[in-house]
């Protein structure tokens, strides 16, 4: 059983958890809605699915198992409860036991988190079970926060590497802090790949703290010490933004960019769910744009955006506007995802507009 939750959560006693969730108990039901590879069971819920969340869930899980170099086996789907009786803190979990993954709602806390962030989360720890198997809590989460980062919305500025060592013991999901697990996972497989981070997933459940730094030792064939040394002098720009920059669906930007776009969850780009009174709702939609010319340009768009340079931590980058922004920035020639935000009545039409601010010089790079 995995939870997510944001560190400053108060611990609660995981069998608890357990005791007190329902699942399962829709089984004999038709799912309320059906994708590639997730059946979704509505228990109860104020909140409407938006009308591209299903088609952006597959897309995500297609994404993670390429993330893992894992091809997905054939029938897999994942069942989805949503509105399960939660303890209050919790917004979901994992079931390894059941494969189920239990939802608290859609969307509990809008501005603190991706449409969706929550679920995705979840779903990498069904994906990363059903290829890897179990790990330590200190993985199991580093991955999944590594893939979906569901708070987007927070940690803007992500503060300086802090060591690690304390928590690669099997501890509590809850006393782990997610973006340092994540960044550490991040760091290991951008720099030594996916199979050596393989061999430490797979094997470091029930280790004691000697023998998963030993256990890393040997894979990476280095002191613990020179490891995390390196982990810590690492560049803290890592954004995490796996989950959200999509090159099959990129749109090519050589001159300027621009949308006039509906924002409402009916619209079948738009991702999340929203409720009658918008207390449940939380909801938006991306783009992926490939800048073809380095340059300044200038950013202007009614709804908050987060404009992120996909790739490596070693480049990524994530600028955050509020309302009416209209700002000018330097944007170096890669891919970028361009993500709007609505909460509250997210209904209008809206513009966004990303504009060289002089015309590119042929052939500049
Ligand atoms: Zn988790």
């Amino acid at each position: 059983m995995i939870v997510v939750l944001p560190p400053w959560f108060p611990a609660i006693v995981a069998s608890a958890l357990l005791a007190s969730a329902s699942l399962g108990c829709q089984a004999d039901e038709a799912p309320d809605h059906i994708s590639r590879y997730v059946d979704i069971y509505v228990i109860s819920s104020e909140a409407t699915l938006c009308a591209g969340s299903l088609n952006a869930i597959d897309r995500y899980i297609e994404r993670a198992f390429d993330f893992l170099e894992e091809s997905i086996p054939a029938g897999f789907s994942i069942p989805v409860y949503v509105g399960g009786d939660l303890p209050r803190t919790y917004h979901g979990f994992y079931d390894s036991s059941t494969g189920q993954v239990l939802l608290k709602d859609f969307e509990t806390s809008r501005g603190l988190r991706r449409p969706l962030g929550v679920l995705r989360h979840e779903l990498t720890h069904a994906i990363a079970d059903e290829v890897w198997g179990q790990s330590s809590a200190f993985f199991t989460e580093g991955l999944a926060e590594a893939l979906s980062r569901p708070s987007a919305f927070i940690n803007d500025v992500p503060p300086p590497p802090a060591p690690i060592e304390r928590m690669l013991v099997e501890v509590d999901s809850l006393e782990i802090d997610y973006l340092a697990a994540a960044r550490f996972v991040r760091f290991l497989v951008d720099r030594y790949g996916v199979p050596r981070f393989r061999q430490v997933y797979q094997n470091s459940a029930g280790l004691s703290l000697q023998e998963t730094k030993d256990l890393l030792e040997e894979v990476y064939e280095q002191p613990f010490a020179l490891l995390e040394s390196s982990y810590l002098e690492e560049p803290t720009v890592c954004r995490l933004e796996v989950d959200q920059c999509d090159p099959e669906e990129t749109e090519i930007v050589v001159g300027g960019w621009s949308k006039t776009y509906l924002a409402a969850c009916e619209d079948p780009s738009f991702i999340g769910a929203a409720s009658a009174d918008s207390s449940s709702s939380g909801l938006g939609t991306s783009w992926t744009l490939q800048i073809e010319h380095s340059g300044d340009y200038r950013l202007r768009s009614l709804a908050p955006v987060t404009l992120s340079r996909c790739g490596s931590c070693a480049v990524q980058n994530s600028i955050r506007t509020s309302f009416g922004t209209d700002m000018s920035m330097f944007l170096p020639a890669g891919l970028y995802v361009v993500e709007v935000e609505h909460g509250g009545d997210p209904h209008g039409v809206l513009d966004i507009s990303l504009t060289p601010e002089i015309a590119p010089v042929e052939g500049s790079p």
